[in-house]
């Protein structure tokens, strides 16, 4: 859908990146599911590509400016990768370049920034714990200073790229209880006392990995604090509008695959002797599906001018996220219907995205939680 700010750049990023996705993502969607990675070639081909570069200097490998649009755009032409385990497999990285870029020393950042951003080395957010992921404020990982260390104990699990990372933003409590007692710390594998083990037998997200880290007496030098102490919680919850929306723009993409992959069986597919696509209930749920599209796209669009025009709007961004989840939830649904047993099978992206659409509403705060936070955004 063409919008007053669709630029000739951003037009071009969306070609670029819907191109680079068709020839370098999909053809292997279904192989890297049934393998559960990625080759490691692929994290410095995005990374070739720019898309974790918003926001970066260009000395760290950046693109040297930011722009919430092509951020989107990223989002919603990867998923014609056709595998979101594919995206999280890249992506566990471009929700912790963040707080590396923002927060890190000068000596951090000359050091690892650019092999993260261009796709060398790998990076990972760690906030959920095994004792819960929603109530981020009573995170009970902690840190303990020790002249002129930190020493870490605890856990953190579900972290996406925790198996393959070499970084990771960890939140750690540093203080009393609540949200002013957590900072944020950089943890490197190799450190003393740190160690991972993989999740196993996945509902979806297959080709990407997932671990529990574990932190035992972890020494972090006082250095590796990423920004203020005590200042954690408002890093994680700044770091999540980003996250969301990139969330939000993904779902964008799988649902406008949804809608192209019902057509296209649809009118190739013949019951009662004509095409699907000629009975008025198949009719009546391909323009279901299409006008939840289109209201998720101006959506996107509209959250995009916002913080283009300075805003944050967090409350637009939570209710997005959970109204886009449940839009996906409908038109994976839906299109597992008009594929019929088709869909069943496996190794075909409606039965790929269906199984991926929890992960999607669950993951990067649930639906639950996001509709809790719009309220409260509300003055509620
Ligand atoms: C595949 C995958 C990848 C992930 N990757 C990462 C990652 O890279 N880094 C990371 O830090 N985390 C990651 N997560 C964790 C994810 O962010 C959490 O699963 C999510 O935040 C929910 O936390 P929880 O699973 O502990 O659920 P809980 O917090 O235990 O909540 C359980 C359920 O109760 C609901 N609930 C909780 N509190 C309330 C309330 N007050 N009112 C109503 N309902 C409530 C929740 O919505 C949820 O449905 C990942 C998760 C998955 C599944």
């Amino acid at each position: 859908m063409r919008h007053a700010e669709d630029t000739e750049e951003r037009q071009q990023f969306r070609e670029m990146t819907r191109r680079f996705t068709e020839t370098e993502l999909l053809p292997f969607a279904n192989d890297w599911d049934e393998a559960g990675e990625i080759p490691w070639e692929i994290h410095e081909k995005v990374g070739a590509l720019g898309a974790w570069g918003f926001g970066v200097a260009e000395q760290y490998g950046g693109l040297g400016f930011d722009d919430m649009y092509m951020r989107c755009i990223w989002g919603e032409e990867a998923a014609r990768a056709h595998n979101g385990g594919t995206l999280a497999a890249l992506g566990g990285r471009s929700i912790s370049i963040g707080p590396i870029e923002k927060f890190a020393s000068q000596d951090i950042k000359d050091r690892i920034l650019k092999d993260i951003v261009e796709g060398r080395t790998g990076s990972s957010l760690g906030v959920t714990e095994p004792g819960g992921g929603s109530d981020v404020a009573n995170m009970k990982t902690t840190a303990r200073q020790d002249g002129n260390h930190w020493i870490i104990n605890g856990s953190k699990t579900f972290i996406t790229g925790g198996m393959t990372s070499d970084y990771f933003v960890v939140g750690a409590r540093t203080g009393g209880e609540g949200l002013n007692g957590i900072s944020l710390f950089l943890v490197e594998k190799d450190m003393e006392g740190f160690s991972r083990t993989a999740l196993d037998k996945k509902m979806g997200w297959w080709a990407s990995d997932q671990a529990t880290l574990y932190f035992d007496d972890v020494r972090v030098p006082a250095g590796n604090m990423l920004g203020d102490e005590g200042r954690g919680f408002i890093q994680i919850m700044h770091n999540f509008n980003y996250e969301r929306l990139g969330m939000v723009a993904q779902c964008l993409g799988m649902m406008r695959v949804l809608l192209e992959e019902s057509i296209a069986y649809a009118q190739q597919r013949e019951t009662f002797g004509k095409p699907l696509s000629q009975h008025q209930v198949i009719r009546h749920k391909i323009a279901e599906i299409s006008a939840r599209v289109d209201a998720t796209e101006a959506w996107v669009n509209q959250i995009c001018f916002l913080t283009e025009n300075g805003q944050m709007p967090v409350d637009q961004i939570c209710k997005a996220k959970f109204f886009s989840t449940k839009n996906l939830e409908y038109c994976a649904s839906e299109a597992m219907q008009i594929w019929g047993g088709a869909a069943y099978l496996r190794g075909n992206v409606v039965e790929r995205f269906y199984r991926e659409v929890k992960v999607m509403a669950i993951g990067g705060g649930s639906e639950e939680i996001m509709r809790d936070l719009a309220v409260r955004q509300m003055g509620l």
